[in-house]
């Protein structure tokens, strides 16, 4: 991932060309649901990794900890309710 490629990362949080701000939502591609920013010029970032459904990409907007750049595998001494957290956040 590049700088600048997300929010998180320096990416710019207003479009020049139609005067929108970038707010995160639910977005679609060919690879699945995500959490990204869009304007009316079109998709601008993805914000999260991919997710199977609507509503888990849903809850990682809720949640509101979503990255491309979570960790592979949950610490072991990690307790099940942040286990549960931590799929969503990988999603
Ligand atoms: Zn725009």
């Amino acid at each position: 991932m590049l700088p600048g490629e997300t929010l998180h990362s320096g990416a710019p949080t207003f479009c020049d060309e139609c005067q929108q701000t970038f707010e995160p939502q639910v977005m679609q591609s060919a690879a699945g649901w995500y959490v990204g920013t869009s304007c009316r010029c079109g998709p601008n970032t993805r914000e999260s990794g991919y997710c199977p459904s609507p509503e888990a990409a849903a809850e990682l907007l809720r949640i509101g900890t979503y990255s491309r750049t979570a960790p592979a595998a949950p610490p072991a001494d990690l307790d099940a309710d942040a286990v549960l957290t931590l799929v969503i956040f990988r999603c």
